[in-house]
């Protein structure tokens, strides 16, 4: 049986992860320090044989008895508000925590693979954004703290594939949504659909002219999973290249969950693309993947998650 240690497992996407690799017949290890993540996203795993979780901080030494075959390192607060709130958490498990698990994997000869962003392409001035493109980010920069770890993150593990050897992968993730995300971590769906819930306005920042484009997780975990088994070392974009305006997709919403509120304007925060869309000729001709699930689908079945959740979870504060 493989086994893979998935770092940031308690989380959104981590947690998808355990799914899929328990599905394929992995052990899987998930590492989570739950500072933005929650321990029921995987508790339904905790009664297999081949499923561990390991309460720990990745940015501090690592330890696993036992082989590995792949590590995913996706330990990183993902959402502008928790990286605001917690900078010097998400500096440290960009570059402290993937130094910690590029280690481990030249000891037990693992395959890493890192879950970088298309926040490396800052406010791009490119469009899409392809994986040649260097970006346009502000180190400074309220959103520079996930930025720069997430671009540092990708040069550590280049130097450890070039100068170690080491086998290692890339992945881009566009703004990917669906069931688990947090209801209050701030992120545009989570933050409209739990808006519209509570029957108050949603709350689109800046005029709304800003894209985004947004992916089903289901057909993210398929786009990484693929990468993963290739034996391609350099960045690939995963996304759904289906753009919209966040003014768009605040109406979007408002038909979805049939709510009589409307659209305020608020304040666009300090540095906040204007624009994103991922170029994904690389992920089709690499991986032969490109995505599944349509907006509408995708929104239906994250709604329904949503609308499931008990009602306290709808007042919950970020902390
Ligand atoms: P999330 O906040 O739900 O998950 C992150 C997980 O990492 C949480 O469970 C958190 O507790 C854990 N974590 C954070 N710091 C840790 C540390 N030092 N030690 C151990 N665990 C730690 O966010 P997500 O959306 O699931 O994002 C997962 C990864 O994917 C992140 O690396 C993020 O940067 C990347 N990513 C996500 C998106 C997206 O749209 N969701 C887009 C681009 C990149
Ligand atoms: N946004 C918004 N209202 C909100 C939350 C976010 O208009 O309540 C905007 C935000 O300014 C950005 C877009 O939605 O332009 C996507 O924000 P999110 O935090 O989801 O992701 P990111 O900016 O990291 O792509």
């Amino acid at each position: 049986m493989k086994r893979v240690l998935i770092t940031g497992g308690a989380g959104f996407l981590g947690s998808h992860l355990c799914d899929r690799f328990i599905k394929e017949g992995y052990h899987v290890i998930a590492m989570d320090n739950l500072i933005t993540g929650d321990i029921r996203n995987i508790e339904h795993l905790f009664h297999l044989p081949n499923f561990e979780f390991y309460h720990h901080d990745v940015s501090k030494f690592i330890h696993v008895p036992g082989e590995l075959d792949y590590i995913l390192h996706f330990a990183s607060p993902a959402s502008p508000i928790d990286y605001l709130k917690i900078p010097i958490q998400t500096l440290k498990v960009g570059s402290l925590g993937i130094h910690n698990c590029l280690g481990l994997a030249r000891v037990k000869g693992a395959r890493v693979l890192i879950a970088s962003t298309s926040e490396v392409y800052g406010d791009p001035t490119v469009h899409p954004q392809n994986e040649e493109y260097w970006g346009n980010v502000n180190p400074v920069g309220p959103r520079g703290v996930y930025d720069e770890a997430k671009r540092f993150q990708e040069a550590m593990t280049m130097a450890y594939h070039t100068y170690h050897g080491l086998e290692t992968r890339i992945v881009r993730i566009f703004n990917t949504y669906g069931p688990r995300m947090r209801l209050n971590d701030g992120r545009v769906l989570p933050a409209f659909i739990g808006q519209a819930l509570r029957g108050e306005d949603l709350t689109v920042f800046g005029d709304g002219s800003q894209t985004r484009s947004f992916c089903y997780v289901d057909d993210l975990v398929e786009g990484i999973y693929r990468l993963l088994l290739s034996d391609y070392p350099y960045p690939v974009n995963i996304g759904n290249p289906s753009e919209i305006t966040i003014k768009e997709f605040g109406e979007e919403i408002i038909k979805l969950t049939g709510t009589s509120q409307k659209l305020v304007l608020k304040d666009l925060p300090k540095d906040d693309p204007k624009q994103r869309q991922p170029d994904i000729t690389k992920a089709k001709a690499i991986l032969d993947w490109e995505p599944k699930v349509s907006r509408a689908e995708g929104l239906r079945i994250t709604y329904d998650y949503f609308k499931s959740l008990p009602e306290e979870e709808l007042y919950k504060a970020a902390y």
